[in-house]
C-alpha cells in the first residue's frame, strides 16, 4: 500500500471521490475532491474512520450488509446519505472493494459519486407523479359530481315537459310545469356559472378588479335585497356597519365582496328555521373583519374546515333540493383569499353559525371619488328623465327604483322582454332601458335586438348576474351600451348611467 501511497501524485488526477483506508477502516488516503465533496481537509480525516461522515439517517443493516461483503472479499455497491463538515446532507453513490495481498485485506478502496442533483430530481418527479394522480381523482371526481348534479334539474326538465305534452292538461298544471321546468333550468345555469367561477379559480384565472366601493351602501344593498326573504321566514334580520359614509369608501373588489356576503346570506337563510340572522362589520387596525351568523342548525366540529372544500355538503333533513351543489362555500373562501383575507366559521351544532372573514382596509380618498357619493339629482339634467326597467323580479326592480329615484326621474317597468319592446313603442319619452337578461317569454338580447331597430340611438345598460366575457360580448352585439353586474352595485350604476346620458 505505501506503493499506492506513492502514486498519489497519480491518484489526485483521478477525477472522483477516493478514499482508501486500512484494513481497520481508519482512513489512510482521500482524494482532492473528497475535500470539495465533504468539506473535509486531508489533515482532519486521516487516521479517522470515514463514519465520520454517516448522516445517522441510513438503517444500520445496511453498514452491517456493507461490511460483511466487504470483509468476505467481495465489492459492495450501494447509495448512502451522508452528512458534510457543515452539517449538510448529500446523497452518494458508492462501489466499495477491499484490496487483498496473498488473500489478506490490507486496504479498502472506495470510489463514490455525488448524485444529490439526481435524487431530488428522482423525489421531485415521484412528488408531481402523486401530484398529478392526486389532480386525475379530483378531476374525475369534479365531472362525476357536474353529471350527478346535472341530472337532477335535467330530470325535472324533461320530465315535465313530457308532461306538458297531455292534451288534457289544465292551465294551472301547465303554468306549474313550466314554472318548474324555469325554475331546472336557472339552477342548471347556476350550477354551470359556479362551475366556471371555480375552475377558473383553480387555475388562477381570475381577476379582481379593485374599484373603489362603498361599503356601507353595499350592505344596505344586501340587506335591501334579503329582507323580504327572511321576513317571509319569520326570521329577525339585522346588518351592522362600524365606519362613517366616508371611511367606508375602500379600494375593493366590491363585486366579489358583495358575492361573498350573499353565498354567506344565503346559507344561513337556507339553513335557519327560526330566530334571526346578523351581518356586518368591525374595524380591526388596518383590517375588516366582517361576519354573517345564524341561529339555524350549525355544523359539527369535524367539519367546519371541510365545507369550504369544493362539493362538501353535510347531509340535512333541511335540504330542500335548492342546494348548490357544494360548491358556494369553495367559491367564497376562494374570493376571500384573492382579496387579501381569510375565513373561518365558528358553529355550535343545533344553535347556530358565525362565519367571519377579512379583508384588509384600504380608505379610499374621499376627493377623487365624488361620484360615489353622487345622488341622482346631481347625475340627470334637470329635464324629465324617462327610464324603462326591464326586469322579472319585482325585488330587483324596486331595488333598482331606490337607487335610481330623484327630481324629474320616472319610471315604467316591464316584467319580459316582449313588453320591454311593447313600451318603447308606445311611450317615445323614454331616455333609457336598463335591460334584465335571464327573462321568461323574450330574454334581454333579443328584446335589445328589436328595440334598438326601432330607436338605434336609445342607450341600454344590460344587467346580468353571469359576468362572463362571452355573456358581455353577447350583450354588446345585441346592442347594449354597457353591462352591469348583479348584485348592482349603486355607485357603478350611476357612473354608468351618468357616462350615457352625457355623451
Ligand atoms: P351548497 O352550495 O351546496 O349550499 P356550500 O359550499 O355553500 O354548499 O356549503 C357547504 C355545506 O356547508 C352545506 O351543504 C351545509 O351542509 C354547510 N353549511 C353552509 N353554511 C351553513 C350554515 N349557515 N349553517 C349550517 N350549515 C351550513
Amino acid at each position: 500500500m505505501d506503493q499506492l501511497i506513492k502514486s498519489s501524485a497519480y491518484l489526485n488526477q483521478i477525477p472522483a471521490v477516493i478514499i482508501i483506508t486500512d484494513s481497520v477502516g481508519d482512513i489512510e488516503y482521500v482524494s482532492p475532491l473528497f475535500s470539495e465533496h465533504a468539506g473535509y481537509s486531508n489533515d482532519e480525516v486521516i487516521g479517522r474512520n470515514p463514519r465520520i461522515l454517516q448522516s445517522g439517517l441510513m438503517p444500520k443493516a445496511l453498514y452491517e450488509d456493507l461490511w460483511q461483503t466487504i470483509l468476505s472479499g467481495r465489492v459492495w455497491r450501494g447509495e448512502l446519505q451522508n452528512k458534510k463538515k457543515t452539517g449538510e446532507l448529500y446523497w452518494e453513490k458508492a462501489v466499495i472493494s477491499p484490496i487483498q495481498n496473498e488473500g489478506v485485506i490490507t486496504n479498502f478502496l472506495a470510489i463514490k459519486e455525488d448524485i444529490t442533483a439526481e435524487k431530488h430530481l428522482k423525489d421531485e418527479l415521484i412528488a408531481s407523479n402523486i401530484h398529478a394522480k392526486e389532480r386525475d381523482r379530483l378531476k374525475s371526481k369534479f365531472l362525476h359530481n357536474i353529471s350527478h348534479e346535472i341530472r337532477t334539474p335535467m330530470n325535472g326538465i324533461l320530465g315535465f315537459a313530457h308532461l306538458l305534452k297531455n292534451p288534457h292538461l289544465s292551465k294551472e298544471d301547465m303554468f306549474l310545469y313550466t314554472d318548474i321546468i324555469r325554475l331546472s333550468a336557472d339552477r342548471l345555469l347556476g350550477l354551470v356559472d359556479n362551475y366556471t367561477i371555480i375552475s377558473s379559480l383553480e387555475a388562477d384565472e381570475t381577476k379582481v378588479e379593485i374599484t373603489p366601493t362603498a361599503l356601507n351602501e353595499l350592505l344596505r344593498d344586501l340587506y335591501a335585497s334579503f329582507n323580504s326573504a327572511m321576513a317571509d321566514k319569520g326570521l329577525l334580520f339585522n346588518y351592522s356597519i362600524s365606519l362613517s359614509e366616508e371611511d367606508s369608501i375602500i379600494e375593493t373588489d366590491g363585486g366579489k365582496l358583495s358575492l361573498i356576503l350573499t353565498n354567506l346570506i344565503q346559507n344561513a337563510l337556507k339553513f335557519t328555521r327560526e330566530g334571526r340572522i346578523d351581518f356586518g362589520y368591525t374595524r380591526k387596525a388596518d383590517l375588516l373583519e366582517f361576519y354573517v351568523s345564524d341561529s339555524g342548525i350549525g355544523i359539527p366540529l369535524d367539519q367546519t374546515e371541510k365545507i369550504f372544500t369544493p362539493f362538501y355538503s353535510i347531509d340535512s333533513i333541511l335540504l330542500s333540493g335548492d342546494d348548490g351543489g357544494g360548491l358556494g362555500l369553495a367559491i367564497t373562501k376562494g374570493f376571500v383569499e384573492l382579496l387579501g383575507g381569510s375565513i373561518r366559521v365558528d358553529s355550535v351544532e343545533g344553535s347556530g353559525s358565525n362565519f367571519v372573514f377579512t379583508t384588509p382596509y384600504s380608505p379610499v380618498n374621499p376627493i377623487s371619488h365624488h361620484l360615489l357619493t353622487a345622488k341622482m339629482d346631481d347625475v340627470f339634467p334637470l329635464s324629465p328623465f324617462c327610464i324603462l326597467l326591464v326586469e322579472d323580479d319585482s325585488t330587483s326592480t324596486l331595488l333598482l327604483e331606490q337607487m335610481l329615484k330623484g327630481r324629474n326621474i320616472t319610471f315604467l317597468v316591464a316584467e319580459n322582454g316582449f313588453e320591454a319592446v311593447e313600451l318603447v313603442q308606445l311611450h317615445p319619452e323614454i331616455n333609457l332601458v336598463l335591460m334584465d337578461i335571464k327573462m321568461p317569454i323574450m330574454n334581454g338580447y333579443e328584446a335589445t335586438r328589436l328595440i334598438k331597430k326601432q330607436r338605434p340611438d336609445l342607450p341600454i345598460i344590460a344587467q346580468s348576474a353571469f359576468t362572463s366575457k362571452e355573456e358581455r360580448q353577447k350583450a354588446k352585439e345585441a346592442g347594449c351600451a354597457d353591462f352591469i353586474t348583479k348584485p348592482i352595485n349603486k355607485s357603478e350604476l350611476l357612473e354608468k348611467v351618468q357616462e350615457l346620458i352625457h355623451q
